[in-house]
């Protein structure tokens, strides 16, 4: 079939193949084209691996310092005559670069809060690599069944303690118009945890750590975001930073969990990219094109595999910890000279100057790109086959 992009809302529900397989190769390039990376882990288990922040971890682990990968998603493989979710193709392409590179490779496709996920897992890295030296968690999801209860719990992105208006993008229109949050009641906040909180990174570490399946001075780390203050009610303040907030109990529960390992847990706070996951949260793609605009023009603008590169280049050896014991990865996005200019340009933001203050074309490209669109060489005009193996899932 010949595969175009059918965009719903903020989701595409097509994906390219080919287009996500050198969206890969362009990472893989990147983190080659660094060097190797000194005293990098070896047996790295990614859990969220097929897109975003988790996709470039893998990769600048598995590229970078040479690790054996074992990763984890949710993703729908392709049909006939549908085409796979983009995480399947990307995992795809990377078994298959991985393997033509000497670098062992596996991935299971379901549901990570699972117990069952977690029981299959520990048997694989128990029977192929012993155990591993570094766990990235990095799951988004909109829900998640707790695997002890049953209990379905859904996630709300939402503000907390009242009414939150602010300017928005329609990035399907281009249109900047006005809207409006009602708050999160009690249950909402609750459930928002539970979905995107810490409890299922700790079901993890204990899981792996009852069953010996992580080597001393194992290191792990989670993925949260802080950003601006014109963005902390929907976000820091919202229903996704009460998540957050428990993402760092957790982390601090799993460093005296992790200290007779002489193993660390960390909290990295990343910079606000296109992903899947944040071009569901309102406010933030307009924020995110001013942002692309002003980091791109000062030459510090970095995607998910650059901010990866240098978490596994720079960070593991030298974390530089915040005043809450957390990773920066955020420091070029929150520079004053940075945010003082995206609270002026907020102001003045409207449909009319919108493509001439922001770089919302670049959204547009980064959020295609997601999907394996609009990548130089790939000829999307030719007819490919949907069905692509993940060489490693039966
Ligand atoms: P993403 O949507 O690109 O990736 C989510 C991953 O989770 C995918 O691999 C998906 O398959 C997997 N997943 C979802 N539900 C699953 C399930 N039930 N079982 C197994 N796998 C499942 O998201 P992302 O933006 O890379 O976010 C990853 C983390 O980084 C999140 O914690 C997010 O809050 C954080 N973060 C994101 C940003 C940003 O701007 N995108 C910034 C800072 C931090």
């Amino acid at each position: 079939m010949v595969v175009i992009p059918k965009i719903r809302g903020f989701i595409c529900t097509t994906a390219h193949p080919e287009g996500c397989s050198k969206h890969v190769a362009d990472q893989i390039s990147y983190v080659k084209s660094r060097g190797p990376i000194a005293n990098g882990p070896k047996k790295v288990l990614v859990i969220g691996s097929s897109t975003g922040y988790g996709l470039s971890s893998r990769i600048a682990a598995a590229f970078g310092s040479q690790a054996a990968t074992v990763g984890v998603f949710f993703e729908r493989a392709g049909e006939a005559d549908n085409t796979a979710t983009a995480g399947w193709y990307n995992s795809a392409a990377f078994e298959r670069e991985a393997k033509a590179a000497g670098l062992y490779a596996r991935s299971f496709n379901g549901d990570a809060f699972s117990d069952a996920m977690k029981a299959e897992v520990i048997e694989a890295i128990k029977a192929d690599l012993g155990q591993v030296d570094c766990v990235i968690y990095s799951l988004a999801s909109p829900r998640r069944v707790h695997p002890k209860t049953g209990e379905i719990f859904k996630s709300a992105l939402k503000p907390i303690g009242g009414t939150y208006s602010n300017k928005n993008l329609n990035t399907g229109t281009g249109a900047v118009t006005e809207i409006t949050i009602e708050t999160a009641n009690e249950d909402e906040i609750a459930q928002t945890v539970a979905v995107m909180g810490g409890e299922d990174w700790e079901m993890w570490m204990d899981a792996l750590q009852s069953a010996g399946v992580l080597a001393p001075g194992v290191q792990t780390f989670a993925y949260s975001y802080i950003g601006p203050t014109l963005t902390w009610p929907i976000y820091k303040n919202g229903t996704i930073g009460r998540a957050k907030e428990d993402l760092e109990r957790a982390q601090r529960a799993l460093d005296k969990k992790l200290a007779p390992l002489g193993g660390k847990a960390w909290v990295s706070v990343n910079k606000a990219l296109v992903t899947q996951a944040s071009s569901a949260i309102p406010v933030v793609p307009l924020y995110i094109s001013l942002l692309y605009k002003i980091m791109k023009e000062a030459g510090s603008h970095e995607d998910c595999i650059e901010q990866m590169d240098r978490l596994f280049r720079e960070r593991l050896s030298n974390p530089q910890p915040d005043e809450a014991g957390r990773i920066r990865l955020d420091d070029w996005e929150m520079a004053e000279a940075v945010q003082g200019l995206i609270a002026k340009r907020w102001d003045e933001v409207q449909t009319e100057n919108l493509s001439e203050i922001s770089d919302f074309a670049g959204y547009q490209t980064g959020f295609l790109k997601l999907f394996g669109f609009g990548l130089e060489g790939v000829d999307y005009e030719a007819e490919t086959n949907p069905v692509v193996p993940v060489p490693s899932i039966p």
